[in-house]
């Protein structure tokens, strides 16, 4: 699709071209495990092809959907064309999909060290650090990059906005620093809506479409935007290993893309209304979100084009009052992931970042906010309700009772 397209029209229609020739409206979905061969020749020669990460051949077979299926590889060509990329990889979690970065990284000859720029989400963090992969690892800051790549570093690890304090990293500044080696941002929390990483120079671009891409909170699966050379590595990996995005999530995933423009417009504008009334109250000690310190780098002009709709904040009071809050809001669905159409919130220390090492892991009494499309008032409501401590009868009325299993009357 021409590169003229704003975004938002791209993400209603990338995928879609041949849908008119097809004679379809609604995006197709093939739930075929196995294909036909035309004969052994021909299956073979497209059985070689996709195993080691090529497409498949025109005149072939698709032979057998753990190497390549279509309601995927449409999914994959919008979310390439929104990420600015020549292809994208997806996988059946964000996990899987980092997975496989790494692996198709670290196991060139001569290559297994890593370098991982924290804060990193926990599970990201957890995965480098378990050995799990052999990879070696090392973990720094984001000026400690060049000091950190040695001979045999294969892949830099960057997650920008950071997982839960919303810092910004420069990501051509880290990408200079990489020199030769690629370099992976994890742009989960920005979306391709509002960064893209490898028009900064990144090699790859990473999601967990479970968030924001996803945006219902009914699909997990990840996806990788990169270079057509990267994404035959990534298909390697994902054809020998079998991380696979299921066609059903696919297709969830490409129709929701087209909605993704709108909500994270909505969203974004509750969470800035949320975060100037959080920055006025006085149970909050700190509010974390991206512009606040007064963007002192310029990256939200440089490399983002918004702020986005996570936001954290500490509480004064400690453990103890973050945990109360967490457990206490009644719109606010206490529970981990983020980027869904409702508001969640979460306390990183306990859950998401458990994994990463006390001194990285972020603070007790910080509490993590992913807004949804409520009306900003409503959500507004619900917070100032908990943080008063006022009594149930006075809160918001609970939607669900999860004891029951009734619904509110
Ligand atoms: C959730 C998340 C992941 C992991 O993705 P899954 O789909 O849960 O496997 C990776 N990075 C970030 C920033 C995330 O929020």
């Amino acid at each position: 699709m021409s590169a003229a397209l704003h975004p938002d029209t791209v993400a209603v229609h990338s995928g879609r071209s041949d849908l008119g020739e097809l004679g379809v409206h609604a995006l197709p979905i093939d739930l075929s495990t196995t294909n036909p061969l035309p004969d052994v020749e021909r299956g073979g020669d497209s059985y070689e092809a996709m195993a080691t990460g090529g497409r498949p051949p025109a005149d072939g077979s698709l032979v057998y959907a753990r190497l390549w299926n279509p309601t995927v590889a449409r999914f994959e060509e919008a979310l390439a064309e929104l990420e600015h990329a020549e292809a994208s990889v997806a996988f059946g979690s964000g996990m899987a999909a980092m997975t496989a970065v790494i692996l198709a990284h670290t196991n060139a000859v001569g290559k297994r060290h890593v370098v991982a720029v924290r804060p990193l989400y926990g599970g990201t963090d957890h995965l480098l650090g378990s050995g799990l992969l052999g990879a070696e690892v090392t973990y720094c800051g984001p000026r400690e990059v060049g000091a950190s790549i040695r001979t045999d570093t294969g892949l830099v690890v960057l997650e920008t906005p950071a997982n839960p304090t919303l810092e910004l990293t420069d990501i051509a500044d880290v990408v200079a620093q990489a020199g030769a080696v690629p370099v992976v941002v994890d742009n989960t929390f920005a979306t391709p809506l509002l960064q893209n990483p490898i028009d900064l120079g990144a090699a790859l671009s990473l999601h967990s479409a479970t968030k924001y891409l996803g945006g219902h909170g009914d699909v997990i699966a990840g996806v990788v935007a990169c270079s057509e050379q990267t994404a035959e590595a990534l298909r390697r990996v994902r054809a020998v290993t079998g991380g696979l995005l299921h066609p059903l999530g696919a297709y969830l995933l490409h129709r929701g893309l087209a909605t993704l423009p709108v909500r994270l417009q909505r969203q974004q504008e509750s969470a800035r209304r949320i975060v100037s009334w959080l920055l006025d109250r006085p149970e909050v000690a700190e509010v974390f979100y991206p512009g606040l310190d007064g963007d002192p780098q310029g990256l939200l002009d440089r490399q983002m084009r918004g702020t986005g709709a996570m936001v954290a904040m500490r509480m004064r009071g400690g453990y103890a009052a973050a945990s109360a809050v967490a457990s206490a809001t009644r719109l606010f669905t206490h529970a981990v992931s983020l980027g869904g159409v409702d508001s969640l919130i979460q306390h990183p220390a306990a859950l998401t970042h458990r994994p990463v090492p006390a001194e990285s892991r972020p603070a007790a009494d910080i509490l993590r906010l992913s807004i949804g499309l409520e009306a900003a008032d409503d959500l507004i409501a619900d917070l100032a309700a908990t943080f008063a401590g006022a009594s149930t009868s006075d809160r918001v009325a609970p939607l669900h009772d999860a004891r029951t299993g009734a619904g509110r009357s």
